[in-house]
């Protein structure tokens, strides 16, 4: 069977068989029942309790957090109030599923207009009712399957609440038809470390079939010879082995250092990334503090944030990134909701020189809690297009005490101007994600255009290649905190373009050290030369890799 190509997710190589995710159960229709009113109840009961013992006996197996999860969604199942209005909805005439689902439906939306944690409780609803309707029909429940032993998942996508309850001891692997690189699946899987093809297309794969899936090489490949399955099995140990051993500094062959930062969410991560040899952090998205909040948050409480991240990373570097508010990311207090573009609208640095007191409020904070711990604080603006905007941004975080103020490089125009504007920026950071969104004129959020989302775009690679050189002819750092610091390979190609750190997800820290380790300045200059010449983003990639 030909290889079944998608999007790979870290480096990782797994192999074992697979088990598919059954799809959602089509919605019930209205027909009147054929059986007797005591006979759709008795079969509601029957599978509402099969259902509830179901899901308990999943938290037990599960424990900690998802056991809570778990056994409040097997309460929701056996809510009286619930059963109830089933009741009612047969009597009327309606068949068991349909009034389960119209019943369970009618209590969701009254959670979700109740809005906050009520409101989050509507998609489990969605779920338990799926289940009840599945067991009434006699098939297999939509959801994560439990075959009972390890497996290869493979699904349409997967809903937030499927991945945070996976057991990593039982998946192996994760392969799904639909989501790009930057979908919710695959931000999961990089984050737990899972091995991941995301956006397959329609993958014709049966359950225990045997697959190897190669994130590393973007495939999927159906029943495999015994040398593939060995060769999987070797590049699998090697990756195993690397990743346990000693951690050293970032650094080329030659010995060129190349600091390897994380990118954090909130200090809850802080220790595992030092854990995993982060040498500092290089993003720092303070915006994720504050998503659910209505209102800006006080000087006082953004303070004692920032202080507790900056308290793990005492003696280090930490590059804080202001509020970047609007489009895949809006703030209720800071993003206009009636925008009709919010990707090319009032968002990053925009929003917040439009709202000033919020920016100043939050650099005094970052000031503030910089004088309380020893960390080396960085901050940077988001989405900074012009040469103005850098002078404003650098000007105002001085002013409020801030020694080290720089821009992230997210924006073509602010590529093209690097040698400007890093005349006034202490540095540059370059967002791969946002720049090569707007680069190539493709929504980073959306699968139907994935194949023209690649960091390896030779539009892209020479952007950058023109940052690296504002940089260098200012005398000034530049690194890269996107999710192309994290492929191994154009870790070095970036290098070669004259980008002095890497910031990442921490579970990516492990496999870039070791392909630096491979490859001298000269080395990563002569990749980087082959990459830029190419036509597209395959020809970069097959570039490179001949290059190296
Ligand atoms: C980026 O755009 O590459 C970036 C690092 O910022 P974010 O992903 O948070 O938009
Ligand atoms: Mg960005």
């Amino acid at each position: 069977m030909p290889a079944i190509h998608g999007t790979g997710v870290g480096q990782g190589v797994a192999q074992g068989s697979v088990a598919r995710m059954a799809d959602g159960l089509a919605a019930p229709d209205d027909a009147p029942s054929t059986r007797t009113p005591d006979e759709e109840k008795a079969a509601v009961a029957e599978a509402v309790q099969a259902v509830a013992a179901e899901l308990n006996a999943r938290g037990e197996r599960a424990g900690g957090s998802a056991r809570d999860v778990l056994e409040a969604q097997a309460m929701m199942a056996e809510d009286p109030t619930l059963e109830e209005t089933v009741h009612a909805k047969i009597d009327a005439g309606a068949t068991g599923e349909y009034a389960v689902h119209r019943a369970f439906a009618e209590f969701a939306e009254q959670l979700q207009a109740l809005g906050g944690y009520l409101g989050e409780r509507a998609a489990d609803l969605a779920d338990v009712a799926q289940r009840v309707i599945a067991h009434l029909r006699g098939v297999p429940a939509p959801g994560v399957p439990e075959p009972g032993h390890p497996f290869v998942l493979v699904a349409t996508d997967l809903a937030p609440a499927d991945t945070a309850l996976l057991d990593l001891d039982q998946v192996l692997a994760v392969v799904t038809t639909e989501g790009g690189p930057t979908s919710h699946t695959a931000i999961l899987a990089r984050e737990k470390g899972i091995v991941a093809v995301v956006g397959t297309g329609s993958a014709e794969l049966a359950d225990g079939q045997t697959v190897i899936v190669d994130a590393a090489q973007d495939l999927v490949i159906a029943d495999p010879t015994d040398e593939q399955l060995r060769e999987a099995a070797e590049r699998a140990a090697a990756r195993k082995a690397a990743a346990a051993a000693p951690i050293t500094p970032g650094a080329l062959a030659d010995g060129t250092p190349v600091p390897l930062l994380a990118n954090l969410g909130s200090a809850d991560g802080a220790a595992e990334a030092v854990a995993l040899g982060a040498e500092g952090v290089g993003l720092f998205r303070t915006e994720f503090l504050f998503l659910s909040s209505d209102e800006a948050p006080s000087v006082e409480a953004q303070q004692e944030s920032y202080r507790r991240m900056l308290a793990a990373f005492a003696g280090k570097k930490v590059v804080v990134r202001v509020l970047d508010a609007g489009a895949d990311k809006p703030l209720p207090f800071l993003t206009d909701a009636a925008e009709e573009n919010p990707a090319l609208g009032r968002r990053g640095i925009r929003a917040l020189a439009h709202r000033e007191s919020i920016l100043r409020d939050q650099l005094t904070a970052l000031a503030r809690a910089e004088a309380e711990t020893d960390a080396d604080v960085w901050v940077m603006a988001p989405m900074i297009a012009t040469v103005d905007e850098t002078e404003y941004f650098t000007a105002l975080a001085k002013e409020l005490g801030l020694k080290t103020a720089g821009v992230m490089v997210e924006v073509p125009s602010s590529a093209l101007l690097a040698e400007e504007i890093l005349k006034t920026a202490d540095f540059a950071s370059i967002g791969t994600n946002d720049l090569v969104q707007y680069t190539m004129a493709a929504d980073r959020l959306l699968g139907s255009v994935a194949h023209l989302q690649s960091p390896w775009h030779p539009a892209a690679l020479r952007l950058i290649k023109m940052v690296g050189d504002g940089g260098a002819a200012n005398g000034k750092p530049v690194g890269v905190c996107g999710e192309a610091a994290a492929d191994p390979l154009l870790a070095v190609v970036l290098v070669g373009l004259g980008v002095q750190t890497l910031s990442m997800s921490p579970s990516a820290l492990a496999d870039v050290r070791a392909e630096l380790k491979n490859h001298t300045l000269d080395d990563a200059k002569r990749i980087a030369q082959a990459a830029l010449r190419a036509a597209n983003a395959d020809g970069a990639k097959s570039a490179a890799r001949d290059a190296a």
